[in-house]
């Protein structure tokens, strides 16, 4: 069983959770591209207060995207077929973009900030705000993971690891005698 993974923006406004099973798909699904990058959309729901995003549903690459070792053009087959049953069997809608990044840092590169400036994006899937998570490192051992939400007209807002089972290395041993 993979834990829950919770992210969130410095100022605390804004967040992305997603489960440990959604996880395991998204592994799996970044493993199966290899060695070229793979990618899809996200889809879930916004809490109440609109700022934590659910992650619920994954799309997988469409037949139409195209896959390079380091580059990723998601398609759009299927795609729009694919959110409406989403939003009608489950009220769940599009919240952004995933895609990986083998062996490679999971930091958004120039292109991908055009693509989440993209007008059309936003149009297309009516929503202002995309988050993007990529996937990075080894997907069967030490992956990254990092997500980012991407304000129109604004810098995008890195969002940090924030759940309970994280913790960064401090390079000291807390527990050490005084
Ligand atoms: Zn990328």
């Amino acid at each position: 069983m993979t834990d829950p993974l919770t992210f969130r923006s410095s100022d605390g406004r804004f967040g992305l959770t997603i489960s440990g099973a959604q996880l395991r798909t998204l592994l799996r699904h970044c493993s199966t591209g290899l060695p070229n990058e793979t990618g899809g959309i996200l889809a879930g729901h916004y809490s109440s207060r609109r700022d934590m995003a659910h992650v619920r549903a994954l799309l997988p690459a469409p037949e139409d995207s195209v896959a390079g070792r380091s580059t990723f053009e998601r398609g759009t087959a299927g795609t729009r077929t694919w959110l409406d049953r989403l939003w009608r069997e489950r009220g769940l809608y599009y919240l952004g973009e995933w895609h990986s990044h083998p062996h490679a840092p999971p930091d958004h590169s120039p292109r991908d900030q055009q693509t989440m400036r993209n007008p059309g994006l936003v149009h297309a899937y009516a929503c202002p705000e995309p988050l993007l998570l990529i996937i990075g490192g080894d997907f069967h051992g030490e992956y990254q993971i990092a997500a980012s939400v991407f304000h129109q007209g604004r810098p995008a807002v890195e969002l940090v690891r924030a759940d309970a089972t994280f913790s960064r290395p401090t390079g000291h041993d807390r527990h050490s005698h005084d």
